[in-house]
């Protein structure tokens, strides 16, 4: 594993059990007991029905391409080994993550399927993202 320089999430007590997670290479989501909405980003209520009642499940890690765009000139020059693909995937349980493709923009295509994979990028942290199915 080479050096990795980004910066890295900093998970906070609500996220935590989504890195975590993916330190296991397990795509977790929290699920509305209330509504039964899946919700992405991790949050201390539902956005749906404002429930409490929030759960850990595990995901399929399925998902399909929403949108996408090829970032050549990125906001800092911690990101400038690039370009890389910056996309929203479209889970399979419902909600939109922001993540990166690890492909080609030339092998992509709105509304093609994608899953998940898990970049160990340090010892403490795992990174969660995507490619062609
Ligand atoms: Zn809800």
């Amino acid at each position: 594993m080479s050096e990795y320089n980004k910066p890295l999430p900093q998970p906070s007590k609500t996220s935590r059990p989504f890195w975590d997670a993916a330190k296991r290479h397990e795509l977790m989501l929290q699920r509305c007991e209330a509504c039964a909405q899946f919700i992405y980003y991790p949050r201390a209520r539902c956005p749906h029905c404002f429930s409490d009642r929030l759960v850990w499940r595990k995901c399929s890690g399925k998902g399909t391409l929403y949108s996408f765009t090829v970032v050549h000139r990125p906001a800092t020059r911690l990101f400038a080994d690039g370009p890389y693909v910056l996309a929203i995937v479209e889970l399979e349980e419902g909600p939109r993550m922001t993540t990166n493709i690890a492909a080609p923009a030339d092998q992509l295509k709105v509304d093609m399927p994608v899953t998940v994979f898990f970049d160990d990028v340090t010892p403490q942290c795992t990174l969660v993202k995507f490619k062609p199915a």
